[in-house]
């Protein structure tokens, strides 16, 4: 009894603390930082840690994983060729998730007519993320937020976070602006690119249970309906889809189009309004196909999914007609048939699917500021005029871009992005720009 009394009196005893800000700030170290922690960033950070760099990995997002988990855009497109052996584009970790979500059950392979697409749960994806991260010895800092970054010349040197536990500064030979919105280079003060015409729509994903999967309708007659009937359930967009996931009898739903401003103020509350419309298009897919959504209801609502906001001015400004022609670059770093996928109007989107035999490369100049020599820019930040970028920031080539940045950063070292030897690059490249087996 004695001995109990003491250890519950050690453990009720308390020290005084004091709020000493000096002391406040942590210090990390790395070879490589990538701030950004969507597809397109882990995929930076898991080949750079492959590669045996140190590596820290931080975003502003308490989660990891960026749009593909907490999103859920939900399915990885722009993977395979459109033709007939409809290989894989993109390998590194996209062989990994599929093959290690597909050995639970957590993927489901859509061959359409023209491109194959491959749904995924996203709760799998999550934890796969994390697991990786956990398995590569990658640093992650979640929760932090970009507040400064801090260059010397033509170098960063480093970046200041602010955490709900306090301020981060990582000092990195390299950085990856993995951020989508280029935040890193904007905050470096490097010129960056707007949409010159107006929004590019993003949408607010949900995915919905209690449905009779075998009743639902095509792509074609939702649209259709959505046409007819759209107005009367206050929906803005008149297409989109709704894709069942057999395995777990859910559907992903995307019939949303909201506008995604890179103002703190706006952003939060379009995406409250987001949420808004996703319920009206639950209640119009009850209303008008009641065999198939009758009871349906929604299981999660993403976080709101965007597009296209800002992004870098590159050493390549990649265009549609470059993107339409194939243009095969001689740095190329990743590859896709994706169609142009503009969300450019509320009411839908500009959709320019290609032959089957079309395949069109993102160079490495697209992912580099000429004014920057430890950068490297991927995903939906990359240059490219707004059609191109339509096509390419989707998760396949977001994996290769990613892949690119580790090897890039590994060549260059303490020199620049600029000087490597692009033939080596491309030898290490050639699974995800040449390879068709
Ligand atoms: C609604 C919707 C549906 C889509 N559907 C599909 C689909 O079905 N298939 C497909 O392949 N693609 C789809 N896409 C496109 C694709 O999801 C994205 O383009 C892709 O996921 C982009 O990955 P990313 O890594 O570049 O960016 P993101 O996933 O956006 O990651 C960027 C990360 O950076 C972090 N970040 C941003 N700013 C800061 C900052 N200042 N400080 C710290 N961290 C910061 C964010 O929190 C985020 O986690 C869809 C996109 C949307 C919006």
């Amino acid at each position: 009894m004695k001995t109990r009394r003491n250890s519950e009196r050690l453990s009720y005893s308390t020290r005084v603390v004091r709020n000493d800000s000096l002391n406040m700030k942590k210090y990390v170290k790395a070879d490589i930082c990538v701030v950004g922690a969507g597809i397109s960033g882990i995929s930076a950070a898991v080949e750079a840690a492959r590669l045996g760099l140190d590596v820290v990995l931080v975003d502003g997002f308490p989660g990891l994983g960026g749009q593909a988990v907490h999103s859920i855009v939900g399915t990885f497109c722009g993977l395979y060729h459109h033709g007939e052996n409809r290989y894989q584009f993109t390998h590194g970790i996209a062989d990994d998730i599929l093959h290690d979500l597909g050995a639970q059950g957590a993927l489901h392979y859509r061959h359409g007519p023209s491109y194959t697409t491959v749904l995924y749960d996203e709760v799998a994806l999550s934890r796969w993320v994390e697991r990786t991260v956990l398995d590569c010895g990658i640093t992650a800092i979640v929760g932090a937020v970009l507040r400064e970054v801090k260059t010397d010349g033509r170098r960063i040197c480093f970046v200041d976070l602010a955490t709900r536990y306090g301020e981060v500064r990582i000092c990195a030979n390299g950085f990856v602006d993995a951020t989508g919105d280029a935040a890193l280079a904007w905050l470096a003060g490097l010129p960056c690119r707007e949409p010159a015409r107006g929004p590019i729509y993003g949408s607010q994903m949900i995915v919905i249970e209690s449905i009779a999967p075998e009743y639902v309708p095509s792509r074609e007659e939702l649209a259709a309906r959505l046409r007819e009937k759209g107005a009367k359930y206050n929906l803005v967009r008149r297409d989109g889809f709704a894709f069942v996931f057999p395995q777990r009898g859910t559907a992903l739903v995307n019939l949303t189009h909201m506008e995604t401003p890179l103002d703190p103020v706006d952003a939060t509350m379009n995406g409250l309004r987001g949420k808004e419309q996703a319920d009206r298009a639950l209640e119009f897919l009850k209303g008008e196909f009641p065999v198939a959504f009758g009871n349906a209801r929604i299981r999660s609502y993403g976080f709101p999914g965007i597009r296209q906001t800002r992004w870098i001015v590159g050493v390549h400004h990649l265009t549609v007609d470059e993107v339409r022609a194939g243009k095969r670059f001689p740095d190329a770093v990743a590859r896709t048939a994706w169609p142009i996928e503009l969300h450019d109007h509320i009411e839908g989107y500009i959709w320019e699917p290609f032959d089957d035999d079309h395949v069109h490369y993102v160079p490495l100049g697209s992912l580099l500021s000429p004014d920057a020599d430890n950068l490297v820019a991927v995903g939906r930040c990359i240059d490219a005029d707004a059609a191109a970028l339509s096509s390419v920031r989707v998760m396949g080539p977001c994996i290769a871009m990613g892949a690119a940045a580790a090897h890039v950063l590994h060549l260059a070292g303490s020199g620049s992005v600029h000087e490597i030897d692009k033939n080596v690059l491309q030898h290490r490249l050639y699974d995800n720009v040449v390879r068709t087996d």
